[in-house]
C-alpha cells in the first residue's frame, strides 16, 4: 500500500486524546487545530466530551466512518486493543506515538510484535511506535508533538530520533528552511526509512531527501533503491551508531581494519548518498541543493568587499580541491571599466570596502556572465559604508539574471547582517557562516554532479575455474574447517587467475633442500600449520635463503623453536617457496558485512598494513573504474604512481586483482573474510604475485 494516507489524509482521529494541557494526547489535537488542518479531526477518549473545542468520541466506531489516519497515544498495554478496533473500523494508516515497546526490552518487544501482527492481518500500515509523528506543512497537517509546523519547503526529512527532530525543526526555523514532509520513524516496526525515502523521492514537492538514521533495516535493498533515487534527487544523511559487524572478532587484517563505520561509508559511496556529520552541515548542503542549480563544473569565482575574507575563500577553494576560475579578458575589461582603480579585477574580485549595492551588482553580473565561471561565492563584511540589505537585494537580482550558475553568499557578521541574511535565504541564495562552509558546499555539489555523471557500471567477468574453487570451499565446509590455509587458498586464487609463487611442503630438512634445489635460489621458508594464521609473528617465515645449508638450518630452527612457543599448534612441515624479488607489497582483502555484503579492501604496506591503516574499501561487485578509484583514495597512491625518480607499479594490474577478488567473493557467499597479503606488484607490464593468502568460510 502506498503511504499517501499518512501525508494527505482527509480526516484524522487521535485515540487517547486528552483535555489536560501538556499531555501528549492533548498536544497532538492542539497541534492539528493550531496548524489549521483543513480536514476532520476526531478526538477519541471515553472519558471526555470535548478536546480543544472538538467533539470527543468514546471510541473509533462511534465516529461513524473510518478516518483516513489514526494517531494512537494510549499507553502501550492498550495499544493492541486500539489496533484491533482500527482493523474493525477500516482504518488503514496508523501513527503510534506511544513509547514503551521494543526499545524497553523483551516485554515491550512482545507488545510491538502483537501490534504488528494485527496490522498485517488487517492491512494497516504503521509508523512508529515510539515516535514524534508526521508533519506535512503543505497540507497543514501536524500529526505530531514536535511543536509548530515548519515553513513549507522542499526538504523531505526522515528522523530516527524524535528528540533530534525537535532540534532540527528549531534550527530550520531559525534558518528559513522549509520542509515538504517531516517524519519521525521511531522503532520502525512496520514502515521503515527506505519506504519513506522512496515516498519522498516520488513526491513532487520534495527536491532533497534528508534524514538522520541510527540503523538501516535492509542494507542490500537500501543500497539498490537509494542508488536509483540519488540519480534524481540528492539524498543527505546523518548516520550515527555502528553496524555491529565489527563486534565479531576478525581473524583477517581486512576484518580488523573494517571498523563499524566502514560498511556505511562504502554503501553511501555506492548509492551516491551525501553523508553529513551534523544537522548544521546537512542544512548547509540542503539549502544549496534546494535553491541553486548544480554547478556545471569546478571553477569558482569570489567577489568580496574585504581582502582577508577573499583570501580565506581562495584558500578554501584550494583546500577543497576546487578550481580557481580564471576570468576572461572580456570580463576583466568590463570590471576595470566599472570598478574603482584600486579594485582587484582578478579572481578574487575585490570591490573594496566602500562598495555600495550597485557596485556589487554589476561586478556579480559581469562575473556570472563569464563562460569560465561555474559558481560564485559573494563575500561581504559590514564596513562603515556597507549596505547589507541593499546588497542582498542586489545579489538576488544578479542571481536572477544567471539562473544556470550556482551562487552562494557568505555575509560575515552578526546583528548588522541578520536581516540581509534572511532576505538572501528567502530569496533563494543560500548564506554561509564562513567561506569554508560555502566552499565545502560547492565541493559537495560538484561531487554529486560527478557521481550522477559517473560512467555506467560494467562489472567485467573474467574466465575462471569456478569448479576448482568450489571443491576446496565445499570440502572445508563439509569438515567444518573455517580457515583455508595458505596452500589451498592459493589454489583458489589460481583458479581465479592469480599468479602465486611455486612451492612445496617439506617434512624433513633434506627434503626442504631438495625442493629448494628444484625451485632455484633464493627461496623462502614458512612454517606449515593449520593453527598458525600470521606466520611471521612466531618466526615462521625466513626469506632469502641462498643455499641448501641455509635451507636445512632454517628448517631445523623452525621445527625446533616454534613448538616451544606454541606447544598446541599442529605442525605439518615447512613450505619451501620461490622468492619473488623487488616489487611493492600491498594487501587485497574482503570482509563480509552481515547487512551489506562483501566489502573489498585495498591497502598499502603488506605486513605493516595494520600499523599504517592506509586502506580503502568498496562494495563488491566492483568495476574497473571503481577499483582504480579505490587505489587513488589511499594516502600512498603517489608511491604506486612513482615519485621522485622511483619507478611506479602497474596500477591496472592491481585494479584487475581487485576485480578478480570481487568476482570470487561474489560467487562464493560462503567466503566470510580473506586476505591476499602481501600481493607483490612490480613495474608496468609485470604480473603481480599473491605471495600469501588466507580465506575463511562459513556455511550459509
Ligand atoms: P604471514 O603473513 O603469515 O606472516 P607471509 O607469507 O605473508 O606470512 O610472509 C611474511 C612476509 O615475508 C611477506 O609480507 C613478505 O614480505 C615476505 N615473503 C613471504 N613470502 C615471500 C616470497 N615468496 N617472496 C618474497 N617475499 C616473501
Ligand atoms: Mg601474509
Amino acid at each position: 500500500m502506498s503511504l499517501d494516507l499518512f501525508f494527505d489524509p482527509k480526516s484524522v482521529a487521535v485515540v487517547g486524546a486528552s483535555r489536560q494541557k501538556g499531555k501528549v494526547g492533548h498536544e497532538i489535537v492542539a497541534a492539528l487545530v493550531a496548524g489549521k488542518f483543513p480536514g476532520d479531526v476526531f478526538p477519541v477518549n471515553p472519558n471526555a466530551d470535548e478536546v480543544e473545542g472538538l467533539k470527543c468520541y468514546p471510541n473509533l466506531k462511534e465516529i461513524g466512518s473510518a478516518p483516513d489516519l489514526a494517531v494512537i497515544v494510549v499507553p502501550p498495554k492498550f495499544a493492541a486493543g486500539v489496533m484491533s478496533e482500527c482493523g474493525q473500523v477500516g482504518v488503514k494508516a496508523v501513527i503510534i506515538i506511544t513509547a514503551g515497546f521494543k526499545e524497553i526490552g523483551p516485554e515491550g518487544k512482545k507488545l510491538e510484535d502483537e501490534i504488528l501482527q494485527i496490522a498485517r492481518r488487517s492491512g494497516i500500515r504503521v509508523i512508529g511506535p515510539n515516535c514524534l509523528g508526521v508533519m506535512v506543512p503543505g497540507k497543514r497537517l501536524n500529526a505530531s508533538f514536535g511543536g509548530e509546523l515548519p515553513e513549507i519547503g522542499a526538504v523531505g526529512y526522515v528522523s530516527q530520533s524524535g528528540a533530534l527532530m525537535t532540534a532540527i525543526l528549531d534550527i530550520a526555523r531559525a534558518n528559513d528552511i522549509g520542509f515538504s514532509t517531516m517524519v519521525s520513524i521511531g522503532n520502525k516496526a512496520d514502515v521503515d526509512e527506505l519506504e519513506l525515502i522512496n515516498a519522498m523521492a516520488r513526491d513532487d514537492q520534495t527536491k532533497v531527501v534528508a534524514g538522520y538514521l541510527e540503523s538501516i533495516t535492509d542494507g542490500d535493498r537500501f543500497v539498490r533503491q537509494v542508488e536509483i533515487i540519488s540519480q534524481d534527487k540528492p539524498v543527505l544523511l546523518i548516520k550515527s551508531g555502528g553496524t555491529g559487524a565489527g563486534a565479531k572478532a576478525a581473524s583477517s587484517h581486512t576484518g580488523s581494519l573494517a571498523g563499524n563505520e566502514t560498511a556505511y561509508e562504502v554503501i553511501f559511496d555506492r548509492a551516491g548518498i551525501i553523508r553529513c556529520d551534523s544537522v548544521r552541515t546537512q542544512f548547509d548542503y540542503a539549502q544549496a541543493f534546494v535553491h541553486q542549480p548544480l554547478p556545471g563544473g569546478q571553477r569558482v569565482a569570489v567577489i568580496t568587499n574585504a581582502g582577508g575574507p577573499g583570501i580565506m575563500t581562495a584558500d578554501a577553494i584550494e583546500r577543497k580541491g576546487l578550481k580557481f576560475a580564471e576570468l576572461t579578458e572580456d570580463t576583466i575589461a568590463k570590471l576595470t571599466d566599472n570598478l574603482p582603480a584600486a579594485a582587484n579585477v582578478h579572481n578574487p574580485v575585490d570591490v573594496l570596502g566602500d562598495a555600495l549595492p550597485d557596485r556589487y551588482e554589476s561586478a556579480i553580473a559581469t562575473v556570472l556572465a563569464d563562460p569560465g565561471v561555474d559558481s560564485v561565492v559573494v563575500v561581504l563584511t559590514p564596513q562603515a559604508m556597507t549596505d547589507p540589505d541593499g546588497t542582498a537585494e542586489a545579489i538576488l537580482r544578479a542571481a536572477g539574471g544567471a539562473p544556470d550558475k550556482t551562487i552562494l553568499a557568505c555575509f560575515l557578521g552578526g546583528q548588522k547582517i541578520a536581516r540581509a541574511v534572511g532576505m538572501l535565504r528567502r530569496g533563494g541564495v543560500p548564506q554561509y557562516e564562513s567561506p569554508e562552509n560555502a566552499v565545502t558546499t560547492l565541493r559537495v555539489m560538484s561531487d554529486y554532479v560527478a557521481w550522477r555523471n559517473r560512467p555506467k557500471r560494467v562489472v567485467k567477468l573474467f574466465p575462471v575455474n569456478r569448479r576448482k574453487a568450489e571443491q576446496i570451499v565445499e570440502r572445508h565446509l563439509r569438515r567444518g574447517v573455517r580457515e583455508i590455509a595458505e596452500m589451498e587458498s592459493k589454489d583458489i586464487l589460481e583458479a581465479y587467475g592469480f599468479v602465486t609463487p611455486k612451492g612445496m611442503i617439506a617434512t624433513s630438512a633434506d627434503q626442504a633442500a631438495d625442493i629448494a634445489d628444484q625451485l632455484g635460489y633464493p627461496v623462502v621458508m614458512k612454517i606449515w600449520s593449520p593453527d598458525i594464521i600470521h606466520k611471521s609473528d612466531v618466526g615462521g617465515v625466513k626469506v632469502g635463503l641462498n643455499s641448501p645449508q641455509q635451507v636445512m638450518d632454517a628448517y631445523d630452527l623452525m621445527v625446533y623453536r616454534i613448538p616451544k612457543k606454541l606447544p598446541d599448534a599442529d605442525i605439518h612441515g615447512v613450505l619451501v617457496q620461490e622468492m619473488c624479488k623487488g616489487g611493492m607489497e600491498v594487501i587485497l582483502g574482503m570482509n563480509r558485512d552481515p547487512h551489506f555484503g562483501p566489502l573489498l579492501m585495498f591497502g598499502m604496506g603488506g605486513v605493516t598494513v595494520e600499523v599504517l591503516k592506509d586502506v580503502a574499501f568498496y562494495l563488491a561487485p566492483i568495476t574497473a573504474e571503481e577499483a582504480r578509484d579505490m587505489l587513488s583514495r589511499t594516502k600512498a597512491y603517489q608511491l604506486l604512481e612513482g615519485v621522485r625518480g622511483q619507478e611506479g607499479v602497474d596500477i591496472s594490474a592491481i585494479a584487475e586483482g581487485i576485480q578478480r577478488l570481487s568476482q570470487l567473493v561474489t560467487a562464493f557467499p560462503e567466503i566470510q573474510e580473506m586476505d591476499i597479503n602481501p600481493f607483490v606488484v612490480g613495474p608496468e607490464g609485470s604480473t603481480p604475485v599473491a605471495v600469501d593468502a588466507r580465506i575463511s568460510v562459513e556455511k550459509r
